[in-house]
C-alpha cells in the first residue's frame, strides 16, 4: 500500500442514511471498511479521492484486462443467465449495460435483437468493445454518461453497485434514464450482511477493499430501489455453494487429477452434483450459520 493514500482520501458519511457513526469492520490493503451503525452499510472510509487510478492499490488489479480477458467464460455464463432473464420481459428494445466491461453481455443481447448501449469507465476495456465487438460503448463513468430522460427498456448492472461512489445517485440516476414500466437488472454480494468474524474470512481477500467501495444487504437494495421510484418484483439469495458448483463453474475448473476426476464425475452425474451442493450448502448454512450469497435483484420503474 502506498504511502501517499492517506493524503489522498476524503471521509464521507453514510451514503444510504447520512449517519457519521460507524465502526471498522474489517482491515484490507490498508483501509477501513467501516459499518454504519444507524442502517448496517458496509463502506471503505476514508476512502481514495478518485476513482481514477485507485484501484491500483488493491493487488487484484495487476493485468486487470488481460485477466478479465483469460476469463472471458466465466462472464459469458453470467451473461447467459442474465440474458435469459432480461429477455422474459420483452422481446428487444433499448438496452443499457452499465459498467459493460469488453461487451460481452452486450454482444450476447445484440444477438437476441436488443439496442443495445454500454457505459465502461475503463478505457482499455471499452476499447476491446468498441474496436473488436463493434459495439456502441460510452467511456466514462456511469454518472457522468448523461443519457436523456426516459430512454431505455431495460438496464443492467452486474457486480458494479460496489464499485460506485454513490450509490443512491446510481438509483437515481438509474430509474431517471429508464422509460415507465422498463426494469433494472442488478447483482451484487450481500456483504452488509455479514456479521460474524468467521463468514467474514470466508470472503477474506475478496473484500476487494479499496476497489470495492460500499457492500449491501438485500433490504438496504431494496429501500434504495424503492426511495428511487424502483419497484422491486424479484429478489434471489444465490447460495455460494450453488456459484461454486454451477455446470459452468465447473466446467472451468482446472486443478489435481483427483479434483479434476471428482470435477468430471460432479458433471456426468447430476444427481451427484445436487447432493455435493446441497451438503455443502447444510454444513455451511444450517452447521456455520452462514448466509454469503449473490443477490439478484430486479426492479421495475413506476
Ligand atoms: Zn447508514
Amino acid at each position: 500500500v502506498s504511502n501517499n493514500l492517506a493524503a489522498d482520501t476524503e471521509t464521507i458519511v453514510c451514503d444510504f442514511c447520512g449517519g457519521k457513526d460507524s465502526t471498522v469492520f474489517f482491515v484490507e490493503n490498508g483501509c477501513n471498511l467501516t459499518r454504519c451503525g444507524n442502517c448496517g452499510l458496509l463502506y471503505v472510509n476514508p476512502r481514495p479521492l478518485s476513482s481514477q487510478g485507485f484501484a491500483k492499490y488493491s493487488h487484484e488489479y495487476t493485468d486487470y484486462v488481460e485477466k478479465y480477458i483469460q476469463n472471458k467464460p466465466i462472464y459469458q455464463a453470467e451473461a447467459k443467465r442474465r440474458m435469459e432473464e432480461v429477455d422474459s420481459w420483452a422481446s428487444g428494445g433499448k438496452l443499457l449495460d452499465i459498467g459493460c466491461a469488453d461487451g460481452t453481455f452486450l454482444e450476447l443481447a445484440r444477438e437476441h435483437g436488443w439496442e443495445t448501449t454500454g457505459v465502461e469507465p475503463d478505457e482499455a476495456l471499452a476499447r476491446h468493445a468498441i474496436d473488436k465487438s463493434h459495439l456502441n460503448v460510452r467511456i466514462c463513468d456511469f454518472l457522468d454518461s448523461r443519457f436523456e430522460g426516459e430512454t431505455f427498456h431495460a438496464v443492467t448492472a452486474s457486480n458494479i453497485i460496489c464499485h460506485v461512489r454513490w450509490p443512491d445517485r446510481f438509483f437515481r440516476e438509474t430509474a431517471r434514464i429508464l422509460k415507465k414500466g422498463g426494469r433494472l437488472f442488478l447483482d451484487t454480494g450481500n456483504g452488509a450482511e455479514i456479521f460474524a468474524r468467521k463468514e467474514a474470512e470466508i470472503w477474506g481477500e475478496h473484500w476487494g477493499t479499496p476497489d470495492h467501495l460500499f457492500h449491501f444487504s438485500e433490504d438496504l437494495l431494496h429501500r434504495y430501489m424503492e426511495r428511487n421510484g424502483l419497484v422491486v418484483e424479484k429478489s434471489d439469495r444465490i447460495p455460494l455453494f450453488s456459484m461454486l458448483f454451477s455446470k459452468d463453474n465447473l466446467r472451468l475448473f482446472k486443478g489435481s487429477k483427483l479434483k479434476s476426476a471428482l470435477k468430471s464425475a460432479l458433471l456426468a452425474v447430476p444427481p451427484l452434483r445436487l447432493l455435493i451442493v446441497t451438503l455443502f450448502n447444510l454444513y455451511y448454512v444450517r452447521l456455520k450459520k452462514s448466509n454469503v450469497c449473490k443477490l439478484r435483484i430486479v426492479a421495475r420503474k413506476a
